[in-house]
């Protein structure tokens, strides 16, 4: 049985104060039906982990560096995330790939450096609007994880959280349909099985992220393959996160 994870990706948003007062909000759920984990914006992850401390609430980062120390200037590495309590970091938003020029190859050096300080990295796979309207969709996913998570070893995979997140879907509103998401999810399943074997395929965690929200979330976690959810603009308030939360299988 895979327990469903939801993680909240604040990006470049909320304040000290107001980050913190969502986090208190947050722990304070009895029995969640989920694993949670929030991932504010790096300047905050001290302030948000004091909140988080002793709770079963997980703190995640947003991005991470592919490298260890030295002049980069502006990049935070794995093992500084580490020291501020991360469990998780996301690697490969689509954000950072299309805005930042983030490449499958950078995105697989960040994986290897995350999991190698003992992080669990969140990786974020997804097509463009015009790749799924021309029938791309299986092959773009298909390389992005083959080259995302190029040269991981069996148990370096158990530790990766994949997320798939249509471009088309971040941020717009626009929600990939449950059939549309479940497709896919169980293809990038597939992949994991080929690649490693079916007891880790069916222990892998893979989420949903585009649009989720209250209304929607209930029928996507409803399909088979799809194990909770990466949400952006519904998780900066308590009640549509919590509510997202509380509609996990
Ligand atoms: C995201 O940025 O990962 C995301 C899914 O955003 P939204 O929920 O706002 O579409």
């Amino acid at each position: 049985m895979r327990r469903p994870l939801i993680a909240g990706n604040w990006k470049m948003n909320l304040r000290r104060e107001s980050g913190a007062a969502l986090a208190r909000t947050i722990v304070q759920l009895r029995s969640p039906k989920a694993d949670i984990a929030v991932c504010p914006p790096f300047v905050y992850l001290e302030k948000v982990a004091d909140v988080l401390r002793g709770s079963t609430v997980e703190l995640g980062a947003q991005n991470a560096s592919q490298f260890d120390d030295g002049a980069y200037t502006g990049e935070v590495s794995c093992e500084m995330l580490v020291e501020l309590g991360c469990r998780y970091v996301i690697v490969g938003h689509s954000e950072r790939r299309t805005v930042l020029g983030e490449t499958d190859e950078i995105v697989n050096a960040k994986v290897l450096k995350a999991l190698a300080a003992g992080l669990r990295p969140i990786v974020c796979v997804g097509e463009h609007l015009a790749e799924r309207e021309s029938g791309q969709t299986f092959a773009v996913v298909r390389r992005q994880f083959e080259r995302s998570l190029a040269g991981l070893s069996a148990d370096q995979m158990k530790q990766i959280v994949i997320a798939y997140e249509p471009i088309w879907a971040i941020g717009t509103g626009k929600v990939a349909t449950p059939k549309q998401a479940q497709e896919v999810h169980a293809d990038l399943r597939n992949q994991v099985e080929n690649r490693y074997n079916s007891a880790i395929a069916q222990q892998s965690i893979i989420l949903y992220g585009g649009s989720v929200k209250p209304d929607n979330a209930a029928e996507l976690m409803g399909q088979p393959d799809i194990d909770g959810a990466l949400v952006g603009g519904a998780s900066l308030t308590a009640a549509t996160f919590l509510a997202i939360v509380d509609a996990c299988h």
